[in-house]
């Protein structure tokens, strides 16, 4: 496993961990999703890009908040958008 890092990643140094068990997003509409996503900004929880409605992505690009992490058991990794960089922790 090659982990690529940029400057975002390296830059946090607690991970954000998800403050409910569901989208923050989808709720409001009652929509279903997938896995769950934490921007590492902020801290909302958002639907991953397997969802239908792809929030953890749509924020990044919204706000500009550039990493996120899995929400789901047993994963242990960030995501950066504008590096496409991913690392695990
Ligand atoms: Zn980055
Ligand atoms: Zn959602
Ligand atoms: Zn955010």
């Amino acid at each position: 496993m090659t982990d690529t890092t940029c400057s975002h990643i390296e830059a946090i140094e607690t991970i954000k961990r998800a403050k409910h068990r569901q989208c923050e997003e989808c709720v409001k509409i009652d929509a279903q999703w997938v896995h769950l996503r934490i921007c590492q900004e902020c801290g909302a929880t958002l639907c991953c890009d397997d969802s239908p409605n792809q929030h953890a992505t749509k924020h990044a690009r919204a706000s500009g908040h550039p990493v996120i992490a899995s929400a789901e058991p047993g994963e242990r990794w960030l995501y950066c958008y504008p590096d496409e960089a991913f690392a695990e922790y």
